[in-house]
């Protein structure tokens, strides 16, 4: 095996990992297949997380978070989803997309005040960026918000948005809204913090009967001449561009690092069944192609693991600086997920294809991550521009 030191680069991050590892295998496992069945958010759990420390990881010690880093956000993002990628990706919508976005662009007044209440777990948050018509054109967005008096006004649609619900009916608690504030295309985009109960603010539809990620409430949110008050305005008036692409690294970092941990899950399983199972007088282990499945797929997953953990260690999660290794990890990770659940069900044949060893699960829980956080064809796109810039690779 390869020095796992790569992975623990502290006695803090190892220690992350044994405690997280111990929620997934002992509380999340137990849950993920019912709750996956009834695409329902499991609050209780998220609660848990909140009294284990892990819903603000990245934020500072003086906040109440862990004050930890990018490698950490990895640890925890990859144990969760070798359990439940479903409730993971909940998890992911609120404490990097919400939580690790507000922290790091939010006034003293706004974190102390809402701070507390979304790393307890008291609240559950998430993020607006994608919209009905807008999605990998995020410039593109046409919500918009215009100051009047003491409050803004913010008129349009979010649609995609985890945590947007906590059930069919009820709203999350709050949200980063990206509005536009200037011209009608380009950089002039503010973030504002909308909490439910704000005048004109509700929900739109649940967006049910997702292939994967059923675990995590995803849906539409509506703002009609929805009022919130000047404060809620985060950071400068149209400088949230900045805050959306830096938020963007870690968030698909994370998103990679789902990817890792589902992948590992697959191959644990796939492993284990190919000893047990037997065709033919002999385990089916001692076939050329299962060997093939399951070696490809141990290999994948460790050159991801790689990449995420370099990737991983060279990012703070405060700054704009490599959008082409989170585009790249993602880019090579989400697929690599993908593909090792695919053969996952392959190597069990009729049983992976049902619920009982939970490769089936994995699998469509896989697919979201080459599209949910940007697509592939959208990071495939950003490394291409990137490596414009750079003719020699070192
Ligand atoms: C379960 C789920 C949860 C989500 N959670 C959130 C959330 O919490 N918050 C949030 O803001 N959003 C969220 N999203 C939205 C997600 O980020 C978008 O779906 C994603 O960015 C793609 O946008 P789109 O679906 O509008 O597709 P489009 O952007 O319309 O893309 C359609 C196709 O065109 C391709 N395409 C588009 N532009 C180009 C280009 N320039 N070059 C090549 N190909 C291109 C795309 O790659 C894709 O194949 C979520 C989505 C899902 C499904």
């Amino acid at each position: 095996m390869a020095n796992l030191d790569l992975y623990n680069p502290s006695e803090e991050h190892k220690a992350l990992r044994e405690m997280v590892r111990t929620f997934a295998e002992r509380d999340v496992w137990a849950q993920a297949r019912e709750y996956d069945r009834l695409e329902k958010f499991n609050r209780p759990l998220f609660k848990k997380a909140g009294d284990l420390g892990l819903l603000g990881i990245t934020v500072g010690e003086e906040w109440g978070g862990a004050g930890m880093d990018a490698t950490a956000a990895v640890i925890v993002h990859e144990e969760l989803s070798a359990a439940d990628p479903g409730f993971t990706l909940a998890y992911l919508a609120h404490s990097m997309l919400f939580v690790n976005n507000f922290f790091q662009n939010a006034s003293e007044a706004q974190n102390k005040r809402v701070l507390p209440k979304v790393i307890s777990g008291q609240w559950v948050a998430g993020m607006g960026m994608s919209e009905p018509a807008v999605g990998t054109d995020a410039l593109a967005m046409r919500t918009t918000a215009v100051r009047d008096g003491d409050h803004w006004v913010i008129n349009g649609n979010k649609m995609w948005i985890t945590n947007g619900c906590v059930d069919d009916s009820e709203l999350g608690d709050c949200f980063l809204i990206y509005a536009r504030t200037g011209e009608a295309r380009g950089k002039a985009i503010s973030s504002f913090l909308v909490e439910k109960g704000a005048p004109g603010f509700r929900l739109g539809q649940r967006i049910k009967d997702k292939l994967g990620m059923r675990a995590s409430a995803t849906a539409e949110l509506v703002f009609e001449d929805c009022r919130v008050p000047a404060d809620a305005l985060i950071g400068a008036e149209g400088e949230s561009t900045l805050h959306m692409m830096r938020n963007l690294e870690i968030e698909r970092l994370t998103l990679a690092a789902m990817s890792l941990g589902l992948a590992r899950k697959c191959i644990e399983i796939m492993n284990d069944y190919a000893s047990q199972r037997q065709a033919f007088g002999t385990s089916i282990r001692n076939f050329g192609q299962i060997q093939r499945y399951i070696a490809d797929s141990y290999a994948e997953w460790m050159a991801g693991r790689a990449y995420v953990y370099a990737t991983a260690a060279a990012m703070d999660p405060a700054a704009h600086g490599n959008r082409m290794d989170s585009d790249g990890v993602k880019l090579y990770c989400t697929t690599m997920g993908k593909n090792v659940a695919d053969r996952a069900i392959q190597v069990l044949g009729g049983y992976g294809y049902v619920g009982e060893y939970h490769v089936e699960r994995l699998w469509r829980d896989a697919k979201l991550l080459e599209i949910g956080g940007g697509t592939l064809e959208a990071h495939q796109k950003n490394i291409a521009a990137d490596l414009r810039r750079v003719p020699v690779l070192r």
